[in-house]
């Protein structure tokens, strides 16, 4: 197997590194801190880069590069914060993809070059109150009506909710149960009947907007329709993706936490000598390190495994499943070598190591990805209602 990177991959991927030391990290803090969203002036500049919709077709103004140099790019940025990440993980893995992947030439025209323009923002609104692992109990109502869809539910939980132009949303649509219902609307923002819950306050990824959206006689034209009734397996096939830029997600905080602490390892002494000669310290940085690298080819591998489609399910979720306890034991190790300057929010590591758990929940829980995971492995299904 090679798993050399090509030399425009290696230049773009030192590129994005360089650019996130020098114009991103000095705030990465400060984001944390305040909550708040990086403004236009740092979206254009990464636009700038041709991060935007770099995986998106050129004729709608993306890249036409590979999941795997997106994921190269994600990872430079998220090991200085998932933040900085944020609009290149949306643009390239998020739910933009299915508009690509399933949407009508019409809808490619509507919204892709926007996305890669940093115009728009696509969010998902899959997990509701009542369905967030069991994600086919979900109820939100697409209702047939003359010319369109009248949509009533709510999800909760969605990431870029409020701030994000348009929004995949997994509906139901008339009376099937179980996956055989679902399907997928995109409802733009500003759509009567569409409104906002309050902004959620998570423990981390503090920053990116998330809230509940609520569908009260919301009338979605049929222009709007996505994904089919049926089209369950479809929405999930490119939910994949997804995962794949979750788990570069967590393998950039990792990287982030180990560098973080190798660096300070090395700076600081106690006892007449810099703790990085104590074993103790030593064993720390090697376990760090061995899985950063084997959650790095993980997450590669299921990049790669995508081929200009989708990633094979087995690949992303065993990505996922490692790169986030990855992400969760390294930051949780960098702290210890930090002692009490790795639980101060004046250093990064305790933020790296709140956004960790949550990009281990989002995206599915890690009980979750492993019962996917079983599911290749035994060569069958598990009914989980059975
Ligand atoms: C930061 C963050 C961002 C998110 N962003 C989005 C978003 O943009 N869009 C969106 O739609 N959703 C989003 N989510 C929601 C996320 O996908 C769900 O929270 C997640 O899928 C789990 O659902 P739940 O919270 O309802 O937990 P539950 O499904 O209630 O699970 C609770 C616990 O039970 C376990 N469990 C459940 N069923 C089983 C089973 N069959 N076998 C074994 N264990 C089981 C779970 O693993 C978990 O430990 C986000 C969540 C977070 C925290």
């Amino acid at each position: 197997m090679n798993f050399a990177l090509s030399e425009e991959q290696q230049l773009l991927q030192s590129t994005v590194r360089e650019f996130g030391d020098r114009e991103l990290a000095p705030y990465a803090s400060t984001w944390d801190r305040d909550e708040s969203v990086p403004d236009d002036g740092v979206i254009a500049k990464i636009a700038g880069l041709g991060l935007l919709g770099m995986c998106l077709p050129s004729r709608y103004g993306g890249g036409d590069q590979d999941l795997l140099t997106a994921v190269l790019c994600i990872e430079q940025l998220a090991r200085i914060s998932p933040l900085c990440a944020g609009s290149v993980f949306e643009s390239n893995v998020g739910p933009v993809r299915v508009v690509e992947m399933f949407g009508s030439d019409s809808q490619r025209e509507k919204f892709l070059p926007r996305v890669c323009q940093g115009k728009l923002q696509i969010s998902v609104g899959m997990t509701e109150a009542e369905a967030g692992s069991a994600l086919t109990d979900l109820r939100t109502k697409a209702e047939k009506v003359d010319g369109g869809y009248l949509v009533n539910g709510a999800k909760c939980f969605c990431t870029g909710g409020g701030h994000s132009g348009a929004y995949l949303v997994y509906c139901r649509f008339g009376g099937a149960l179980g996956a055989k219902g679902i399907g997928g609307l995109l409802i733009e923002k500003g759509t009567p009947g569409f409104s906002f819950g309050k902004q959620e306050r998570y423990m981390g990824l503090r920053g990116f907007p998330g809230c509940d959206l609520i569908f009260e006689e919301c009338f979605v034209p049929d222009e709007n329709l996505i994904v089919e009734a049926g089209g369950f397996a479809s929405l999930m096939q490119c939910f994949d993706i997804e995962r794949c830029g979750n788990a570069t997600m967590a393998l950039g905080i990792a990287t982030g936490a180990l560098e973080y602490a190798t660096q300070y390892a090395l700076g600081r002494s106690t006892f007449g000598k810099p703790i990085c000669d104590r074993q103790a310290i030593q064993l720390m940085i090697a376990d760090a390190a061995t899985r950063v690298d084997a959650a790095r080819l993980l997450v590669y591998r299921a990049a790669v495994s995508a081929d200009g489609g989708f990633p094979s399910v087995k690949e992303a979720s065993m990505a996922k499943v490692f790169a986030n306890e990855t992400a969760k034991a390294v930051t949780d190790m960098a702290m210890e070598i930090m002692g009490g300057y790795g639980y101060s929010a004046q250093y990064p590591v305790e933020r790296m190591l709140r956004d960790s758990r949550g990009w281990a929940l989002a995206g599915g829980t890690l009980q979750i990805q492993k019962i996917i995971i079983a599911s290749t492995v035994f060569g069958r299904r598990f009914d989980q209602r059975a």
